[in-house]
């Protein structure tokens, strides 16, 4: 307290230039008395961070060549395999199979393991909204188990309970880039028999006790559209140990084609990627590892200066997750702690001062998708009145509800830039907290 009246009076003194160039012992806690920008003062921030995508020569090259080539389909081409090759010797999975995007991915997946009408598929409710349609597609139903507050992961302890005689599949999601419990799912999914397709469409390079995200599942999705850590616009890709597996998944994303002399082996779609995304991700991932490290440690600076803040409370990761890829950096805004200010007008605060957020997802099974769904002529075929009735009284998760409520997130782009940019991030949300009051009444 001392420290900090004798840094004011400092303060006082000098320019506000002269705190600018850093004269201040700890710049974090400079401005503190600047009003809010909401209300017309300074922002703590005024330049964006950093541009997404990354572009380099050698993207520019890569593309120029496949172009040049005129082969611009896998199948006269090599970019997609030798992309699957690279990922999947990084990954540490014998088979990668690329696909048009995270969705293709997810739909693949499920179809290969043949879920279908009549099953149910264990999901979170926390999620993008591709998981859920992916199950969908295939006229199963998402069986939403709730998330656990403190890591916002699907609560592994859930979902014994959540199993019936028509659970066909868990569907665990490492959100942001973190890690679900997998020691404990893949416990559950042994004991009962069931595969696990991990979704990690936020997770590239994340991992659970040193293995990588994807590759413990039978099945791992990821995504590279182009908000996420490994871009290329539109592109996905499945990760398996499995052989048997890895060759239906390679012919069902190619309109079911058989080997061996066989024309159409299995159901299936065209949900190739083409060349161009495959010579681009193949790029943008000799970067992956070096832009991976400094959100890590970014993200961990970060979560020692939050910390400090009360009412702001980073999700923990478990102590299996050896590796956080940060796609989002997701914390918990207790109002009660910046006098009941809404977390509505919280995010706001914090944009104008230069900080872009979000609240992140609003309850997933409460959107109109689902029930137009089920209203659907096929799954009204498929499940009677009272399954579906059943159904619906069994999704409701309260831990998601709250939490959609609490949530605010950081993206990846934010911890790619110096570390001082953690310290504006603390230091508006500390300045909001300081004038929190002036704000609600506002
Ligand atoms: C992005 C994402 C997907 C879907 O990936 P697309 O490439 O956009 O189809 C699926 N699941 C999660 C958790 C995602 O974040």
């Amino acid at each position: 307290m001392r420290k900090l009246q004798s840094r004011r009076t400092f303060l006082g003194g000098i320019s506000a230039a002269a705190a600018a160039i850093g004269l201040t012992e700890r710049p974090a806690t400079a401005g503190g008395d600047q009003p809010l920008a909401i209300l017309g003062g300074k922002p703590v921030r005024r330049h964006g961070f950093s541009h997404w995508p990354i572009i380099g020569e050698n993207d520019e090259r890569a593309w120029m060549e496949v172009l040049r080539k005129g082969r611009w389909c896998r199948m006269n081409g090599d970019y997609a395999d030798r992309f699957e090759h690279e990922w999947a010797r990084m990954l540490g999975a014998p088979h990668c199979i690329a696909v048009a995007n995270g969705t293709s991915a997810l739909i693949t997946s499920l179809g290969v393991l043949g879920i279908g009408p009549g099953d149910e598929v264990l999901v979170p409710p926390y999620t993008f909204v591709a998981t859920i349609n992916a199950v969908l597609v295939h006229h199963a139903l998402p069986v939403f188990v709730d998330i656990d507050p403190e890591t916002f992961q699907i609560d592994a302890r859930l979902l014994e309970s959540a199993i019936t005689e028509h659970t066909a599949c868990i569907l665990p999601v490492h959100i942001g880039g973190s890690a679900a419990d997998l020691d404990t799912i893949l416990a559950v999914a042994a004991k009962h028999k069931l595969p696990v397709v991990e979704d990690a469409c936020q997770a590239h390079l994340g991992e659970w006790k040193h293995r990588k995200l994807s590759t413990l599942g039978d099945l791992g999705c990821f995504s590279f559209q182009a908000s996420k850590n490994l871009n290329s616009g539109e592109g996905g890709a499945i990760l398996t140990h499995d052989d048997r597996l890895a060759q239906e998944c390679r012919s069902f994303q190619n309109n079911g084609r058989g080997t061996g002399g066989v024309a159409y082996a299995r159901n299936g779609a065209n949900l190739r990627m083409t060349e161009f995304q495959a010579a681009l991700i193949a790029q943008q991932l000799t970067r992956l590892e070096e832009q991976s490290r400094r959100r890590e440690q970014n993200a961990a600076y970060l979560t020692t200066l939050l910390r400090e803040i009360p009412g702001i409370t980073p999700a923990r990761m478990y102590d299996g997750c050896t590796r956080n890829a940060y796609h989002l950096y997701m914390l918990r805004y207790d109002r009660s702690h910046f006098e009941g200010l809404p977390r509505s007008r919280f995010l706001k605060a914090l944009s104008a001062e230069g900080i872009p957020c979000s609240g992140g997802y609003s309850p997933l099974y409460q959107e109109p998708f689902l029930k137009t769904t089920l209203q659907s002529r096929a799954f009204q075929a498929i499940y009677s009145p009272k399954r579906l009735a059943d159904y619906l009284e069994r999704i409701h998760c309260p831990a998601n509800d709250r939490l959609c409520e609490e949530a605010v997130w950081f993206t990846q782009t934010m911890f790619l830039g110096p570390r001082s940019d953690m310290d504006q991030i603390a230091e508006a949300v500390r300045k909001i907290q300081k004038h929190a009051g002036n704000l609600a009444r506002a």
